[in-house]
């Protein structure tokens, strides 16, 4: 007690009483994910207000033997952001939340960089790249709450992967507190450094177990002046992946965003929030939300999505379709992609798998999980979605009406052996963008050579060697 009683004082006093959380209401919050489905332990929050602050409470952590549960907005979906209960370091673990540290540090137009906090919140940083005539590309259901730090130590996706690439692809520096208080000045804003291992890489994707990141390089884009937005069916995912390939040898690289969503996933946005419509008459099993973007104004994105997609009408992939005629229209389209994990989670408890294939297996692969999981669990939704443009599948699960959550939750290993299983088999990745966390630290092991967890194992306790950094999470 008096060895936490002196932690506690020696944290207040680095980063001021009032930024120090020790009352369980003031703590609940922190210590629980957004799906609810974890609850944690901690003795304390502590939310430092620039990177001397980190430092500070780091070395604090290191000679009192606590470990530390980096956390920004709160989003992720992997039990990442919240300590493990019991707690998984014998002296115990405090939650280091960031989002006080949320300052613009830079803009550089002509390097097309932009340098940020760690603690600011995504769309804060798409709003001063916007301000100064730029695009930040990185977008997300969640960017109104999600912080960089977290967007980088999950190596965020999101909806414009296709055509911009995942945060790893749009940063070029980090400022990391590493897990012995060392800071780590990466905050360099260069497209070519080739001196030696490129360590921002290992940080990047990291979930918190390496260091605590407490700012970024990133890079910034010419703004879209044009922008065509449809929404439309097709018979298949199959005929989605063919669809895409169409427009993608016609538009190249205008393809921004391509998004599949089954009618499950749309049924469930309609019933649960307000002011949602179906954009088109009849209901079809499989739409496409796709997005082209272009710099030159003139070149009348809309009128050549429209004719593009009556052409492919004739062919038998595409059933039926709108473009958007006004950016509320679009605004709208998007709302509904946008709002299908809060309305499953409104509707429920779920099972959540956040895969990545080939894009060429995709088809198969919803065609035979379907297969399965209805074989396994009768009565079960599948609510698939997601960005197939990347091969990033949400192929989530609501329970069977009715059902009892228990029973459903208890099904829960045996559905996502069967699920990873085909991932597996296909080629692809059991987490695409959310991480690994808690939800899915023991079942990777399944999945990695021994050759490569012996890797990760080996560059954690390298870095990391006393096991402060997130313990109990990814590894
Ligand atoms: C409605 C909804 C939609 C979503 N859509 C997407 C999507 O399309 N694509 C996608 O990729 N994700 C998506 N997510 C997941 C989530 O928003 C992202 O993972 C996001 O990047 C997390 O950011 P955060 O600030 O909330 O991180 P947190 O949840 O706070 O933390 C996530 C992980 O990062 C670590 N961490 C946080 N900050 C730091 C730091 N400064 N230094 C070191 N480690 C840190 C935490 O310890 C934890 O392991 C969605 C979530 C929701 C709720």
């Amino acid at each position: 007690v008096s060895d936490s009683l002196n932690l506690f004082a020696v944290l207040a006093d680095i980063v001021g009483p009032a930024h120090v959380h020790r009352d369980a209401g003031d703590m609940a919050p922190f210590l629980t994910d957004w799906r609810g489905r974890y609850r944690g332990q901690a003795l304390c929050v502590v939310r430092p207000g620039s990177t001397e602050e980190v430092a500070a409470i780091v070395a604090a952590c290191n000679a009192a033997d606590v470990a530390m549960v980096p956390q920004g907005g709160n989003t992720g979906l992997v039990g990442g952001a919240t300590p493990c209960s019991p707690s998984r370091h014998a002296r115990g673990e405090i939650v280091v939340c960031l989002t006080r540290m949320n300052r613009i540090r830079a803009i550089d137009l002509d390097n097309n960089t932009i340098t940020v906090e760690a603690g600011c919140i995504l769309q804060s940083v798409q709003e001063a790249a916007a301000a100064a005539g730029r695009l930040f590309p990185l977008s997300l259901a969640a960017e109104g709450s999600a912080t960089i730090g977290g967007n980088l130590s999950t190596n965020a996706g999101g909806v414009q992967v296709l055509r911009y690439g995942n945060m790893r692809e749009l940063t070029l520096g980090l400022e990391v507190v590493m897990a012995d208080g060392r800071v780590w000045d990466g905050l360099r804003g260069l497209r070519k450094d080739n001196t030696g291992y490129d360590l921002k890489h290992l940080l990047i994707g990291a979930e918190g177990t390496l260091g605590l990141i407490t700012a970024a390089v990133l890079k910034l884009f010419p703004l879209p002046r044009d922008k065509a937005t449809a929404w439309v069916a097709v018979s298949s995912p199959a005929a989605a992946v063919e669809l895409l390939g169409r427009l993608r040898d016609t538009c190249g690289e205008r393809v921004s965003a391509f998004e599949i969503i089954g009618q499950s996933a749309l049924g469930l946005v309609l019933r649960h929030i307000p002011q949602t419509r179906a954009p088109l008459a009849a209901v079809h099993p499989w739409q496409v939300l796709l997005e082209l973007t272009d710099m030159d104004a003139a070149g009348n994105l809309n009128g050549r999505l429209e004719q593009l997609l009556v052409r492919e009408m004739g062919g038998g992939c595409l059933l039926d379709g709108v473009v958007a005629k006004s950016e509320s229209q679009a605004q709208a389209v998007w709302n509904l992609r946008e709002n299908i994990s809060e309305a499953q989670r409104i509707e429920g408890i779920s099972i959540k798998h956040d895969i990545s294939l080939p894009i060429s297996r995709i088809a198969e692969f919803i065609a035979r999980a379907d297969l399965l999981l209805e074989k396994q669990m009768p009565g079960l939704r599948i609510v698939c979605f997601g960005h197939i443009g990347d091969g990033n599948l949400h192929y989530n699960l609501s329970k069977a009406l009715p059902q009892d959550n228990d029973e459903f939750i208890a099904g829960q290993p045996a559905v996502n052996r069967m699920v990873h299983d085909l991932v597996h088999a296909l080629g692809g990745s059991i987490s695409a963008e959310h991480g690994l966390g808690q939800l899915k630290r023991d079942e990777i092991r399944r999945y990695k050579s021994q050759v490569e967890l012996d890797l990760m194992r080996s560059i954690k306790s390298a870095l990391d060697p006393r096991g402060l950094m997130n313990p109990g999470k990814m590894l």
